[in-house]
């Protein structure tokens, strides 16, 4: 089976999940109804990651629709996406890089996404226009690198996947390329059982740099399948980095952070990013981690970590930029700095805000 016929046998009814789960039809009828605003698709084989003997399983959380997401407290677009789109379906919010929403759709719909919005729905802001976004690239020579996201990057045909390194590979101002997917995770048998794809990659990767931004948020989704999926990306000479997200009841302790952060170093995947989580609709009050208390986290995993595991920045996506959370100034008061800013005159910025101790976001 190869892993467009994989995804057939996906999860994605409320009727399949009341025999999985034992609902009544009750609880049948509310999760269609919150299927109809969130779709759900779930990989048999994160499917087989979940300890269903926990309620509070975290792979479980990750995938399964809750009653949460019934509190539409929050926004759509956090970080103002719509704002930063300069062609249909690519984005250029800062100076160097470009981002292409090449795709609406993933392998699985994690239910802390923050793109709720267009994930398995709209396609409303996704590329249609490869040739006007090329151009678009083309033309804007300060733009030095491409981040091929979705949904899914990997979601998509490898036909696809070649046409745009085709065609950025052959623009000299582009320094790098980078592919974000879940893939490794949700559905590792789409790079390790997919010749083609890595065979793909490696023939481009010898004339731009390619990297895989991956997206793993617990120690269980470090599992020997998805481990064969980063080692064969590194094989055929692709970089992979990680970006969690801080998740209330998910990696929301310093132990389970800590562990996550170590067990992907050790496998070859450098943690990039740890983020807050964004106030989406459906998320929100789901997920969220006050700051302080995410900072004492953060600081502590990363007391577990060797240099090479301590190679990443716990970061807001804001609309204003990537703010990077520094710590305690004085008592309430956190430091923050722009890693990455929107308006120029706030590059590098450092900053205080006074913070209560609920407060999730800027
Ligand atoms: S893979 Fe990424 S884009 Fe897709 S649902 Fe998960 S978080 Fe959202």
């Amino acid at each position: 089976m190869n892993w467009a016929e994989n995804l057939q046998n996906n999860l994605t009814t409320a009727e399949q999940l009341k025999g999985v789960l034992q609902l009544n039809d009750k609880e049948t009828e509310k999760l269609k109804q919150i299927l109809e605003q969130f779709p759900m698709s779930i990989t048999q084989y994160y499917l087989s990651l979940i300890h269903w003997e926990d309620e509070n399983d975290p792979i479980r959380k990750m995938c399964i629709p809750s009653i949460l997401e019934t509190d539409l407290d929050g926004s759509f677009d956090t970080s103002g996406e719509a704002d930063n789109t300069v062609v249909e379906g690519m984005q250029h919010k800062y100076k160097q890089s470009a981002m292409i929403l090449s795709t609406n759709r993933c392998a699985m719909y994690c239910r802390h996404c923050f793109r709720k919005r267009l994930v398995g729905l709209s396609d409303k802001e996704i590329a249609k226009y490869f040739d006007k976004i090329m151009e678009y690239i083309e033309g804007h020579t300060e733009i030095s690198n491409v981040l091929i996201s979705g949904g899914d990057a990997f979601l998509n045909s490898n036909e696809v996947i070649e046409k745009y390194l085709e065609r950025l590979s052959r623009m000299e101002h582009i320094d790098f390329i980078r592919f974000g997917t879940r893939t490794p995770v949700v559905l590792p048998m789409r790079i390790t059982e997919d010749k083609e794809l890595l065979d793909i990659l490696q023939r481009y990767s010898s004339k731009k740099q390619i990297y895989v931004i991956t997206h793993f948020n617990h120690p269980y989704e470090i599992t020997r399948e998805s481990k064969a999926a980063v080692q064969a990306l590194l094989h055929v000479g692709i970089p992979v980095r990680n970006q969690a997200v801080l998740l209330k009841g998910i990696n929301d302790s310093p132990k389970v952070l800590g562990m996550l952060l170590k067990r992907l170093t050790a496998a070859g995947v450098l943690p990039y990013y740890v983020f807050q989580c964004r106030p989406v609709s459906g998320v929100k009050n789901q997920f969220q981690v006050p700051l302080k208390q995410g900072f004492q986290i953060v600081e502590e995993a990363k007391g577990m970590q060797n240099g090479m595991g301590k190679n990443f920045r716990y970061v807001l996506s804001h609309e204003a930029g990537k703010i990077e959370i520094l710590g305690m100034a004085a008592e309430d008061e956190m430091l923050f700095k722009y890693h990455q800013a929107k308006k120029p005159e706030d590059a590098g910025r450092l900053f205080t805000r006074h913070l209560e101790d609920t407060q999730c976001w800027l």
